[in-house]
């Protein structure tokens, strides 16, 4: 009796950490649905533009169309743009934070109860940045999706006023904006427990892509391998949910 391969979809899968995520995870025997803006080749090459609810909407649909179930969920696709302004704070969370928020929450149905989602974070989202009122804002055990999605519109207004350094952010929509994903993974986690589906953050360390630059000091395998390592650890009863790796170590939030 032949047994069907887990399935891992992966977003922003056309180039750096995505594309070596999805080769990883297809050389462990998965079938990875490579989602992207602009899908060329053979199938399993699925359009997605994260700041597209009906691009997005379109996905879940042939998913549950195709009758798929998702094992894992990897929501890499991540800009980093040059400046800071509030057009750059727009753009950089419609991609980073609310496109992954939307994805996820759209693909969550498709995905098994027992499977893994990992969020492509990153050290720059850790909170020894912020003022210490805005870490405890974020770190709130109780935080609930529309605290944090006040807490960033917070962000944006204070960047529009030109008040972001007096109330205490960094002048990064970059780090904000994985700041943002790393408290949305917490509290997916415990939305999900019940379902036993495992989310975590992921640090891939500064990596050598378009977005790292050639003067990175990793590889891509390298960095794709502490993505896979959270979305396939498979420790027992004992899996972490709710936490934030590099390399398979918890790393600070
Ligand atoms: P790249 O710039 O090489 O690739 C980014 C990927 O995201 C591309 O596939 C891109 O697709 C996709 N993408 C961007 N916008 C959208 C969108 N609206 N809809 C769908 N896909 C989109 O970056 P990396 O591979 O380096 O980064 C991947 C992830 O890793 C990001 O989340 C990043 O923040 C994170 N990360 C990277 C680090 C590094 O040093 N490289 C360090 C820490 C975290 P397209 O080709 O269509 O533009």
């Amino acid at each position: 009796m032949s047994q069907s391969p887990p399935t891992a979809l992966v977003t922003g899968a056309n180039r750096g950490l995505g594309l070596e995520t999805a080769r990883q995870l297809a050389a462990r025997g998965y079938r990875v649905l490579s989602a992207s803006r602009d899908p060329r080749g053979e199938a399993d090459r699925w359009t997605l533009d994260v700041t597209d609810a009906r691009s997005i909407a379109a996905l879940a649909e042939r998913l549950t169309r195709e009758n798929l179930r998702l094992d894992v969920l990897v929501n890499n696709a991540g800009i980093s743009m040059k400046g800071f302004d509030a057009e750059v704070v727009r753009r950089t969370l419609a991609v980073n934070l609310y496109g992954a928020i939307a994805v996820t929450d759209a693909l969550v149905p498709s995905v098994r109860d027992g499977g893994a989602i990992v969020m492509v974070s990153s050290g720059m989202g850790e909170l020894s940045a912020f003022a210490p009122a805005l870490r405890a804002r974020f770190l709130d055990a109780g935080l609930t999706r529309a605290a944090l999605i006040d807490l960033v519109r917070s962000f944006e207004s204070a960047v529009e006023k030109g008040r972001h350094v007096a109330e205490g952010w960094p002048a990064s929509a970059y780090r904000v904006s994985k700041a943002g994903i790393n408290a949305w993974a917490r509290l997916l986690a415990r939305e999900l427990a019940p379902r036993r589906i495992r989310v975590n953050a992921v640090c891939p360390g500064w990596v050598r892509t378009d977005m790292g630059g050639d003067a990175a000091p990793r590889s891509v395998d390298a960095g794709a391998a502490s993505i896979v390592w959270a979305a396939t650890y498979d420790g027992g009863s004992g899996q972490p949910t709710g936490g934030f790796f590099r390399d398979g170590h918890a790393i600070p939030w």
